[in-house]
């Protein structure tokens, strides 16, 4: 699974509402037995109020961690129910405080405690509804619709025997997870197989479409009792601008980097249509399961069938860690390393002692990679299912960026313990990835020379099959759920909308014909798992700016895609400025801390891929762009 965008429960206060909300009566009650207050309420009553509710979700949050953490590592029937016990009772706290918090409102109060308040109100995912059964339902079809992507499974017809897949599955069954298909889409270039393969994964979740439907109902609910719009209303909230102001300005960045988008589409569509021919249309759009990843997201695993012949990059970094017997450990090494050449301090013992490294032979594990903040202070732990690759050598820095993250803000009060937008936390680990250049690997041992810089456009091209094919997929998943959480996709079009959305961004069409008995957007665990995913988005605008800033910091006068920020203290100082201030500012004060400027912007994006977009316009001289 495609870890590097991945995802996590971050662990903080923010978690909250992560899974599954609960009831607001009930388990409140151990949360209302401040004496209730009538008149105008004073400042210090507020400031008691803050208190409290911080000291009481520290404390729910983290035995929510807990549970979960022995969930994603071991998901059975009683664990899950365990976590969403747990999900229930932190839900059900930071509902109550939010619904509470309402009567100080009204009240004058110093900035950071304004603040505060309303990160209180923001801090749900998924906001429970009044009523105790409603509540308990949203709870367990949240979780229920993790545990059914978390543990689905392919079985081919005739046990393997009828399959082009199916003869390397475990068991008798020809059974084969999400990692074992993700494989076959990664690595193979056999038509019939990867469209079976990227068939297959898809007939775990039409029993997903139900629960989902009502989940939205119930979550709408809840957030409506808060006083939102409907749920996708309040994801919006979080972004210290108005909620309908938010999508104009995501659409802003994305008309930024659209050119640089439809030229790496038209290029790779020719190289595709080169190999597979007619199956690849000459000017329409591309088949999603030719694109080497499961949800045709990021495109770097098809990067030797579209590399032009004379710009490899000069090393392949797999076969280096491979050839020198590269371990799990040593990977995870290597990220730690990174951040304490920047002037961070290493990781505490007990993350090597409770982290899950390698994927276990013995039990069903969520295997999406994670980093966790146990207690909100010093627990800071990863879930990988690492194998030693390239992929996982920048996964387990993107990971580390949020535990470095994680601990930078520890100070903070509890509801500071966060990104400056989610965004943030995504984009850090990502950051200190871009360093992960020809000079950085020769630094650390792993390269005997650097290549020259004629190899850059195998490096540039090879990175942006990874971060530019992205960011159209970053935006749809949101736009879709937006649209289903206020109603304007109703449920008998939530596949055929999905697929305009797909069409429309990515310029990507389904292999074979799909209808509303498939659930394409359940097969993405975001969706069940009820991630929000447009800091995916902003997290790979942001991470191209902090780089271009970070550089320039670091002194380097390179073209921005040779730098590397490895061993300068200075960027690690200014970089950690930025972190320590956690969700206490505004994001754009935490962006203009790190990058002088208060506005995300997408150019940098173009400035890292200059050399690559001019290469890409001689490539396509003449050759059909767009859909
Ligand atoms: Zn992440």
């Amino acid at each position: 699974m495609r870890s590097l965008v991945a995802v996590i429960c971050l662990g903080s206060g923010f978690c909250l509402g992560q899974t599954a909300p609960s009831p607001a009566s009930g388990k409140a009650s151990t949360l209302t037995k401040a004496p209730t207050l009538t008149g105008t309420p004073t400042l210090a009553e507020a400031k008691a109020f803050l208190d409290r509710a911080q000291t009481k979700l520290l404390e729910l949050s983290t035995q929510q961690q807990r549970a979960d953490w022995v969930k994603s590592t071991f998901i059975t029937y009683d664990t899950e129910i365990l976590a969403a016990k747990a999900d229930e009772d932190q839900i059900a706290a930071a509902m109550q405080l939010a619904k509470e918090s309402t009567r100080f409102s009204r009240l004058k109060m110093p900035e950071d405690m304004a603040r505060q308040f309303k990160l209180l109100r923001l801090s749900l995912t998924l906001a429970a509804p009044s009523d105790p059964k409603e509540a308990e339902d949203l709870t367990q079809i949240a979780t229920r619709m993790e545990g059914i992507y978390g543990s689905g499974k392919y079985c081919a017809p005739g046990g393997g025997s009828g399959s082009r897949v199916g003869a390397g599955a475990n068991g008798p069954e020809g059974c084969l997870d999400l990692d074992q298909l993700s494989d076959i889409l990664r690595t193979s270039t056999d038509p019939a197989k990867l469209l079976e393969a990227w068939h297959g994964w898809r007939t775990i979740s039409p029993p997903m479409r139900p629960l989902f439907q009502r989940y939205i109902e119930l979550g709408n609910k809840g957030a409506r009792e808060l006083g939102f719009a409907d749920m996708g209303a309040m994801w919006r909230s979080k972004y210290d601008m108005p909620p309908d102001a938010f999508p104009a300005e995501l659409d802003r960045l994305w008309n930024q980097v659209k050119p640089l988008y439809l030229s790496l589409h038209a290029y790779v569509r020719w190289k595709l249509r080169e190999k597979y021919g007619d199956l690849v249309p000459a000017s329409g759009p591309i088949p999603a399961h030719l694109l080497g990843n499961m949800w045709a997201q990021e495109w770097e695993n098809i990067y030797p069938l579209v590399a032009p012949k004379d710009a490899d990059p000069g090393y392949d970094l797999t076969a280096i860690l491979k050839g020198r017997g590269t371990q799990p450990l040593d990977m995870v090494r290597f990220g730690e390393s990174f951040f304490t050449s920047l002037g961070f301090a290493p990781l505490p013992q007990t993350f090597w002692e409770r982290s899950m490294f390698v994927k276990p032979r013995d039990r069903d594990v969520v295997c999406h990679a994670s980093a966790w903040d146990i207690d909100s202070v010093d627990d800071l732990r990863v879930k990988i299912c690492l194998e030693i690759n390239a992929e996982d050598f920048s996964t387990v820095h993107h990971e580390l960026g949020h535990n470095f993250y994680q601990r930078a803000y520890d100070s903070q009060p509890f509801l500071f313990r966060d990104s400056a937008n989610d965004g943030f936390h995504e984009a850090i680990g990502d950051t200190i990835a871009l360093s992960i250049t020809p000079e950085y690997l020769q630094k650390i041992g792993l390269l005997p020379t650097v290549p020259d810089s004629s190899k850059d456009i195998g490096l540039l091209l090879y990175k942006a099959l990874e971060k530019v094919a992205f960011l159209p997929f970053g935006l749809m998943i949101d736009k879709w759920r937006w649209q289903v959480f206020s109603g304007q996709i109703p449920p008998e079009q939530y596949n055929r909308s999905w697929w305009k959305l797909r069409l429309e961004y990515q310029g990507i069409a389904p292999p074979e014909p799909r209808s509303e008995t498939d659930f394409d957007a359940g097969a993405k665990y975001h969706v069940p798992a009820n991630y929000p995913y447009a800091r995916y988005f902003l997290a790979y605008i942001l991470q191209f700016q902090f780089h271009r800033a970070l550089a320039k910091i670091a002194g380097c006068t390179e073209p921005l895609n040779r730098c590397s920020i490895y061993d300068s203290k200075a960027a690690g100082d200014r970089l950690n400025a930025m972190l320590a201030m956690g969700a206490s500012q505004p994001w754009p004060k935490a962006l203009m801390a790190l990058t002088g400027q208060d506005q995300m912007d997408a150019t940098a994006i173009l400035d890292y891929f200059a050399p690559l977009q001019k290469w890409l316009d001689e490539q396509n001289r003449g050759k059909p762009a767009g859909w």
